[in-house]
């Protein structure tokens, strides 16, 4: 099987699966003051460590969420409820995953100006004109990391500085899941408020994520009930998936700097082998891209087909991005790619697992798809 499906979801490492079961079998409640409370608390209080340290930020600013379209969904509405009286505007970039772009439309409808700032013809948000559409109004400025459909980093730290700059009372939010434990992310010198992370695109398991929440901001929940994560989010805490975000944290920390090498090694591969395929035009520009993901098309193949011809020969990729199932990407178009280029997008994504091997066989079954389904059209 080769799985190049890594911005979808990973597979969870072997840390994670023996973290989930030992969590599951101390089933305490962390709230609970007795033994058995205190020592699923443990857990949660070592996960939260793993994290802040991936993130170099103290603990206390870590909270665990049940993924990062919570995370995203809590900081959007949350700083409106609390910084959108006075101020009336937000600014997010239009290349944004659909949990900012939804959540950023309903507060649109809620009466809130929302600009959307679009990126330019190679898929990078362009400092300049992001800062230019934030003002005085402006209470919360969102930007991504990197782009779940192409790779392409943004510059959110000289964005987030540039803002800080101008308009010290703008909250900064990123929207790290694609970059976390990939590029190096201080908290601190990115000049970001908040920050979103997942566990599944880490191998972690489903269902946990976790907010960076610089001291000092105020952010009114979405939920309210028991106080738990400071009360930003209640409810009893999945201990066990917590705990296994932790551990896949723990175990791929140290290993970035190798597996962005091996990622960087394998595009470079990749890339090789496309340009030799006349049939494919390669959307994911080479500077300024995360090498853990490759965007292209093949004209005249529409991606899902291609997607199925490869799923035949046991290769999993993606259409575009996982979570938009078949609608046509906004951030392609935005790019200014023909409708053939984005009806026959395919994305594959890089993980610290992928291999040499893996590239090589998804080379073949392109080219042989090719063949195959150029004859049938
Ligand atoms: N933001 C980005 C950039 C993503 O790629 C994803 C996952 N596709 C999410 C947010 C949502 O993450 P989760 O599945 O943890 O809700």
């Amino acid at each position: 099987m080769v799985y190049l499906d890594n911005a979808a979801t990973t597979k969870p490492c072997e840390e994670a699966l023996s973290a989930v079961m030992t969590a599951a079998e101390m089933y305490g409640n962390p709230s609970s003051l007795h033994k058995m409370g205190i020592d699923a608390e443990k857990l949660v209080i070592d996960a939260r460590k793993a994290v802040a340290a991936a993130l170099v930020c103290p603990p206390e600013c870590i909270t665990f969420t049940s993924g990062a379209t919570e995370a995203n969904n809590t900081v959007l509405f949350g700083i409106a409820k609390t910084y959108g009286r006075r101020l009336n505007k937000i600014v997010v970039s239009a290349a944004e995953h659909s949990s900012i772009i939804e959540s950023a439309k309903q507060l649109e409808r809620n009466g809130f100006e929302v600009v959307f700032v679009p990126p330019g013809r190679d898929g990078v948000i362009d400092e300049q004109a992001f800062v230019d559409a934030v003002d005085s109004n402006t209470f919360l400025a969102s930007c991504m990391l990197v782009n779940n459909e192409t790779g392409a980093i943004m510059p959110v730290k000289k964005i987030f500085t540039h803002i800080k700059r101008l308009f010290p009372d703008c909250m900064t939010h990123c929207d790290a899941v694609q970059g976390f434990l990939k590029l190096p992310i201080k908290a601190a010198d990115f000049a970001a408020d908040l920050i979103t992370v997942s566990a599944h695109k880490v191998h972690g398991l489903k269902g946990v994520g976790a907010l960076y929440v610089r001291k000092g901001i105020r952010l009114t929940p979405l939920l309210y009930g028991g106080g738990q994560e400071k009360g930003v989010r209640p409810g009893t805490e999945s201990v066990p998936l917590i705990y296994a975000f932790g551990a896949a944290v723990r175990k791929l920390h140290p290993e970035m700097k190798t597996a962005y090498s091996n990622a960087e090694e394998l595009n470079r591969r990749l890339r090789t082998k496309l340009s030799e395929l006349s049939f494919v035009t390669i959307n994911s520009n080479a500077d300024n891209f995360s090498p853990y993901i490759l965007n292209f098309s093949v004209p005249g193949i529409r991606s899902e087909t291609l997607l199925h011809f490869l799923e035949s020969r046991d290769i999993y990729v993606s259409s575009g991005s996982a979570c938009s199932k078949g609608a046509k990407s906004p951030v392609l178009s935005a790019m200014g790619l023909s409708d053939k280029l984005i009806d026959s997008a395919i994305r594959i994504s890089f993980s610290s697992m992928s291999s040499n091997g893996d590239v090589e066989r998804l080379a073949t079954a392109i080219q042989e798809g090719y063949m195959t389904l150029a004859k049938v059209r």
